[in-house]
């Protein structure tokens, strides 16, 4: 039985360790007859497919497969309560997005992918301009999910949100000398801004972002002003940022808040110090407002399964699912009235920059040329 499932758990195409064993738990837990409708699904060709259409459709209705750069557990939650209240199975494959991307890509016209998902609105950009994605016509999506968190023909759309912040040392900086992204280039920061690399896809969006608001010239001088009070070359992710700030190394951090939440919760007291040391200030609350990305989904052109797809989309944004993202990673659901994990919403409430996700995906390229000339490495 394992060496049919090879081609998928081997993917080939840079998929990681910890995604074939993803797998072959999502695999072995679905059961035989799942496995089978998916090796046959994976294994046969589309001639096979033309002789025997209405079996296959009839099986393949059974199971979605969903390719996501979404590494958190309590996402099982998502698979399990669709399950329960469609029949439909989720067949997970993990992994990072770009390679996800280029499987996609290399599978062509005979992808099993139904739905991909990642967590920033870059991928999404990217795996839209690769032409990957079909649009969903859905009422239920466009009712749920605000207008700036999605593409307009419904290409793909964001299931929640994540608030990119500065994070300070409360020893050292007082809330009141903190206010804006475009302030952390003012001197008084020299030698204190923790932030990660700039292949990281966070500070693209970040950087995309401030394009958005001041155009080419000023972000390419905010980014230089930033690199010049850059505390360290960059390194890490964001949880090392937030140990590096707690540990002086820099008094603010440039990081999404649920790394923040996810260390106070930790039964490591060593985490949970840092969430001690270390808190939220929300930038820009009285101009555009603080920025906002998006991990979203959408479902792909080759889908032979887009009504299936839509479905779990559709479950992706119901009340229930946006109360998992919520509790399981302590993300901002996109669904208003849904609520915040209660650790995330001792830290406040903000306003976040409205622009459309679409425009910071757009603005990705340029944000990449401006960090690589201005030396945000
Ligand atoms: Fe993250």
């Amino acid at each position: 039985m394992g060496s049919q499932f090879s081609p998928i758990e081997n993917g080939n195409l840079g998929v990681n360790s910890k995604m074939d064993k993803m797998t072959r738990r999502t695999f072995l837990g679905a059961g035989t007859a799942v496995a089978a409708i998916a090796v046959g699904q994976f294994g046969s060709s589309k001639a096979a497919a033309r002789q025997a259409p209405a079996i296959r459709v009839a099986q393949s209705d059974q199971v979605v497969n969903l390719y996501s750069s979404r590494h958190y557990d309590t996402d099982q939650a998502l698979y399990d309560s669709f399950t329960a209240a469609t029949g439909i199975r989720v067949n997970l494959i993990e992994a990072e997005a770009d390679p996800l991307i280029e499987r996609i890509k290399g599978e062509g016209a005979n992808s099993p992918a139904d739905v991909l998902m990642t967590v920033d609105i870059g991928r999404l950009w990217r795996a839209q301009q690769e032409g990957l994605f079909q649009p969903v016509n859905s009422s239920v999506l466009n009712q749920a999910i605000p207008e700036n968190l999605r593409h307009p023909d419904g290409l793909w759309y964001g299931f929640s949100k994540r608030a990119r912040v500065i994070m300070y040392n409360k020893s050292n900086v007082n809330p009141s000398q903190l206010s804006t992204y475009e302030d952390l280039v003012d001197p008084k920061w020299r030698g204190q801004v923790l932030t990660r690399s700039s292949t990281n896809i966070y500070s693209v969006s970040l950087t995309a972002s401030m394009l958005a608001a001041h155009g080419p010239q000023e972000t390419e001088a905010w980014v230089r002003g930033l690199v010049a009070n850059f505390a360290r070359p960059p390194e890490g992710n964001d949880t090392a940022q937030l140990q590096a700030c707690a540990a002086g190394v820099g008094d603010l951090a440039l990081t999404n808040t649920y790394y923040l939440i996810r260390m106070a919760k930790s039964d490591k007291p060593e985490d949970r110090a840092v969430a001690e040391q270390v808190t939220i200030f929300f930038p820009n609350q009285r101009d555009r407002g603080t920025h906002v990305n998006i991990s979203g989904a959408g479902v792909v052109k080759t889908s032979r399964n887009k009504e299936a797809a839509t479905r779990f989309l559709e479950h992706l944004a119901s009340r229930e699912s946006q109360e998992i993202f919520a509790q399981g990673n302590n993300e901002y659901p996109v669904v208003e009235g849904v609520a915040l994990d209660p650790i995330l919403a001792s830290y406040g409430s903000f306003k976040g920059d409205p622009v459309n996700a679409a425009v910071i995906g757009e603005n990705s390229a340029e944000a990449i040329r401006i960090m690589d000339r201005a030396g945000w490495v």
